[in-house]
């Protein structure tokens, strides 16, 4: 293995880790800044204020994407809002609070010291974003309000109407674009990378392709950092942008990054139902809308089909308020998506093919008046009329859940440094602070802490020992890379066969959200292992890809993309395998406790679980594992109740 697999937690009181080991990294002095190079992949929340950051620092950074501006990376589409234990409702809120939170959210399979730290700094986001000028809803006094998400029972989110992801992207590519200006970052648009470099056990560069003509480059660093974004579209359908891939991540993976707990995924339970075959997307209704929506289903199968507004209280299940009593609505993700397949699965699941349920806001709007609503979720509800044409102030909406975010993701310290000394990896792309579930509102806060008050401290204590040590670009590892990827690319335009692109994609996620989706055992994980490899073969035997490299080419592009896909899902089952228990958004069949929630198996389960690459000459062969053990000093290990 390249490198170690040592968490670096700093020793010291849970309280005192971070600010010791920030008083004690090493530094770089403002005149050597400039002296080093740091290629940034990605401009989403996490890499651009990364960016920004380190470019407001004096450091010299190449930034990366393949959208043609940083505006349009995924982190656009957050809408719900972001967390941060500020507690401005007075509501009983702490530091110590949103780190219970979190950890126990994520089933106790994260680090204490990383989630410790996430709350810590994420009182500094909001002060940040505030100062950039990000329009945080207010208070008629003035101050920033807050709503509740799923999960806690304080309201500590921080939200701007529905489309907060939207505005806190604004606020750090308005911070980026005065680097770019000021000449610390040069951003390159359009642009992805192919392949990590990686001379003499350091990543030290990155090659790219230039999305519209075609051009191959190599590019050298003091240090990488991936902020290449969540692996969701493996599932072909999610909440996730067309374009978000696991490439970036992949392919540092085949050049011995570890891949840590690649199957731990999420699945949305408010997002608008899968409508038929024609469709590429999923969309989200945010989360938020169920701080006023109430979600039943009718108490019987043979009311599934009458319009909901006919069906009297008597016969509806308010299952969530039913079954969890203290959180009910706002139970988390995990748990409120297995409600809702259990309902729909015993034939009580309402709209086209009974995969659905209701969030109903007729009471809100009783209490509160349409108009309240309207200003709360208004953008939401317009969306929804979009797609579904039903008018949501007037019927039950209908939701279902769907793949939305990746816990799981290259493998890192405590410093955001994979075992790959200098390959940095922050925001979603990172195996992250999340365990076996996010919470909602905490994938901006995590993303905004990476690169905002965690990677411009720790990447310094890096750089520090490398000065001068920075490689040329035509160093035999880079020309070596450049190959590979040409060859690559080669190899998938000389496919040339009749199958597109997209119905190979359909049928890997179809296969991953049945085997390897809401609920997972043994042998349909088997089943999936031994039809991934066959469905590979098949790709690249009958797919075809149109076109030329030295062009504008969105089928290349994809195509691409779609192999490593192809590639990662056998990696996604081999870990779903191998963790033998059920744990947050993992739910393993056989592991249950009897009222049917995840039975996690703390003594031989509570570690996270690093993959490491093995395969030669574009053959793979089976990962070797390793485990990094989870240690609970402060916390308590219990099963997790939100009844
Ligand atoms: C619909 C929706 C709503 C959400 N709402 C919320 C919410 O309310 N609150 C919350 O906390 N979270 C929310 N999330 C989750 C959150 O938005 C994401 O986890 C977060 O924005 C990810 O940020 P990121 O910077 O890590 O990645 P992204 O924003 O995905 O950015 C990835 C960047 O990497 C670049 N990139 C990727 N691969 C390559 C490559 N190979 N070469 C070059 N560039 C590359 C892309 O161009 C892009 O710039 C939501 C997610 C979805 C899908």
């Amino acid at each position: 293995m390249i490198g170690s697999f040592d968490a670096r937690i700093p020793s010291g009181p849970l309280d005192r880790k971070w600010t010791s080991h920030k008083d004690h990294s090493r530094l770089v002095s403002p005149n050597n800044r400039r002296k080093f190079e740091i290629i940034i992949v990605g401009s989403g929340l996490a890499g651009g204020s990364a960016a920004a950051t380190l470019g407001e620092l004096g450091y010299r950074a190449k930034c990366f994407c393949y959208q043609d501006s940083p505006r349009r990376a995924h982190s656009i589409a957050a809408q719900g809002g972001i967390n941060a234990a500020k507690n401005y409702q007075n509501d009983g809120d702490s530091v110590y609070r949103l780190f219970s939170d979190t950890i126990k959210g994520g089933d106790f399979r994260s680090r204490e010291a990383n989630v410790y730290r996430l709350a810590e700094v994420s009182v500094n986001i909001i002060d940040q974003c505030v100062a950039q000028g990000v329009p945080f809803a207010r208070e008629y006094s003035g101050l920033l309000a807050n709503r509740s998400f799923g999960g806690a029972q304080v309201s500590r989110t921080f939200y701007a109407r529905g489309q907060t992801g939207q505005q806190l992207l604004l606020g750090c590519y308005q911070a980026l674009c005065r680097q770019i200006a000021a000449g610390t970052v040069q951003m390159f648009p359009q642009t992805e990378m192919l392949d990590v470099v990686v001379v003499d056990g350091h990543a030290k560069g990155i090659v790219t392709r230039n999305l519209v003509s075609g051009k191959i480059d190599k590019h050298a660093a003091d240090a990488v950092v991936l902020a290449t974004g969540g692996y969701g579209n493996a599932f072909y359908l999610s909440t996730n942008a067309r374009g978000c891939n696991v490439t970036a991540t992949y392919r540092a993976y085949k050049k011995g990054a570890l891949f840590a707990n690649p199957c731990f995924t999420q699945i949305h339970p408010t997002c608008i139902p899968h409508s038929g075959e024609y469709q590429s997307k999923l969309t989200l209704m945010s989360e938020s809308l169920r701080n006023d929506g109430r979600v039943w289903v009718p108490s019987h199968g043979e009311d599934r089909s009458k319009p909901p507004n006919e069906i009297p209280e008597s016969d509806r299940d308010y299952y969530l308020e039913r079954k969890y009593p203290s959180y009910g609505n706002l139970s988390p993700r995990d748990i409120s998506s297995r409600a809702a397949k259990e309902v729909c699965d015993e034939g009580r699941g309402v709209g086209p093919g009974g995969r659905g349920v209701y969030l109903d806001f007729a009471d809100a709007i009783k209490r509160l008046g349409e108009q309240t609503i309207r200003e709360r979720y208004g953008n939401l509800f317009e969306v929804y009329e979009k797609i579904t044409g039903e008018n949501a102030y007037q019927v039950p909406m209908r939701i279902y859940p769907a793949v939305h975010y990746t816990m799981g993701g290259l493998w890192v310290d405590y410093n955001l440094m994979s075992n790959i000394p200098g390959l940095f990896v922050i925001g979603e792309a990172n195996f992250s602070d999340h365990g076996a579930n996010r919470l909602g509102a905490s994938a901006l806060m995590q993303g905004l802490a990476d690169g905002y008050f965690v990677l411009p401290y720790t990447l310094p204590n890096y750089l520090a020992g490398q000065m001068g040590k920075r490689p040329a670009a035509d160093h035999a590892e880079f020309k070596k890379a450049e190959s590979d990827v040409r060859a690559k690319i080669d190899n998938l335009l000389k496919v040339n066969g009749n199958r597109s692109l997209d119905s190979i994609h359909r049928e890997l996620g179809l296969l991953l959200w049945d085997k390897c989706g809401m609920a997972r055992n043994k042998a349909g994980l088997e089943e999936a292992l031994s039809k991934i490899p066959e469905l590979r073969e098949r790709f690249w035997h009958e797919v075809r890809v149109p076109g030329e490299n030295e062009d504008f080419n969105q089928s290349l592009e994809r195509a691409g993309r779609v192999a490593d896909f192809l590639e990662f899902a056998e990696l996604m089952c081999l870990d779903a395998l191998a963790r033998d228990e059920s744990c947050g958004a993992h739910f393993r069949e056989e592991y249950q406790t009897p009222e049917g929630e995840a039975l996690r198996d703390d003594e031989n389960f509570a570690s996270v679980f690093g993959w490491e690459f093995q395969g030669a000459n574009g053959e793979i062969a089976p990962p070797k594992l390793h485990r990094e053990p989870l240690h609970f000093e402060t916390v308590h290990l219990t099963q997790r109740s939100y009844k």
